[in-house]
């Protein structure tokens, strides 16, 4: 089964992709998790990605990201599914994953953007790709992963005037997105986001029953 999670930034995909992918045993891809990984290897490709995301504060190219999705879902822990966050997020990688496959289902977290900038600007992230806040979720020692001990970052991107740069790509390219894969049958669904993690989770647990 693949779902997609989709939203605004700090709407909670992360996190709340990390609580369904333990749940439902298929793992959590972020597509913006996949291009720091390539960022970490210091490769080439590694370089040019953190020109387009951190210098430029731009997506990449759509058959670049299309390509380590397709990659990354051939996987053999993705054999019975996987939960992707932040994919596709414009018109030619929708097209593109129709090309590769369809999903079973998206779902949609909501939130309006002041509260997605208070989120981010206080949001922790570990190499590894765990989330926190310091302000509604902080890590039992400051600075550090509980999960694996990694020294905890604030995002190059995760400032203010970034922050709502990308919220506007959500606007302007996303959303039309989300009308096309409804629009080939696949199931959509809305939830309000602005909740505590605990709420949103919930919400999404009775979905995911029905
Ligand atoms: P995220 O972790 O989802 O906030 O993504 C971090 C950054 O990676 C974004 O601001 C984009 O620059 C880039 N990125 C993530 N997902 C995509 C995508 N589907 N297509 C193009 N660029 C992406």
């Amino acid at each position: 089964m693949i779902i997609l999670l989709m939203g605004p930034q700090g709407s909670g995909k992360g996190t709340q992709g990390e609580l369904l992918s333990e749940k439902l045993g298929i793992p959590l891809i972020g597509a913006g998790q996949l291009l720091r990984d390539e960022i970490a290897t210091g490769s080439e490709m590694g370089k040019q990605i953190h020109e387009i995301i951190n210098v430029n504060g731009e997506l990449v190219p759509p058959d670049m990201i299309s390509k380590m999705i397709r990659m990354r879902l051939e996987r053999d822990d993705a054999e019975m599914g996987a939960l992707i966050d932040g994919y596709p997020r414009d018109a030619e990688q929708v097209r593109l994953m129709f090309e590769q496959f369809t999903p079973d289902m998206a779902i949609v977290l909501d939130l309006d953007d002041d509260t997605a900038v208070e989120r981010l600007s206080t949001r922790r992230i570990c190499p590894n790709g765990h989330v926190y806040n310091v302000v509604t979720n902080p890590p039992k020692q400051e600075g550090v992963c509980d999960e694996d001990g990694e020294q905890l970052i604030h995002r190059e991107d995760d400032q203010e005037k970034q922050i709502r740069v990308r919220l506007g790509w959500h606007k302007e390219r996303t959303e039309p997105v989300i009308a096309t894969i409804a629009e080939r049958g696949v199931r959509v669904e809305r939830i309000d986001a602005d909740g505590s993690i605990e709420e949103v989770t919930e919400q999404l647990l009775v979905l995911l029953k029905n």
